[in-house]
């Protein structure tokens, strides 16, 4: 999974592929995107 740092679009590298076959935000065409992990929240136990 990867988010666009411009729109915040958040996608899979194969939505990306089907899109372009490059490097970025298949909404916008953004190319600095950021890596997130799917529905992956941190939890933080308290002590
Ligand atoms: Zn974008």
């Amino acid at each position: 999974m990867y988010q666009c740092l411009r729109c915040g679009y958040v996608f899979t590298k194969e939505e990306m592929e089907e899109y372009f076959k490059d490097f970025k935000c298949p909404r916008c065409g953004y190319r600095i995107l950021r890596k997130v992990r799917k529905e992956e929240p941190k939890v933080v136990k308290a002590i």
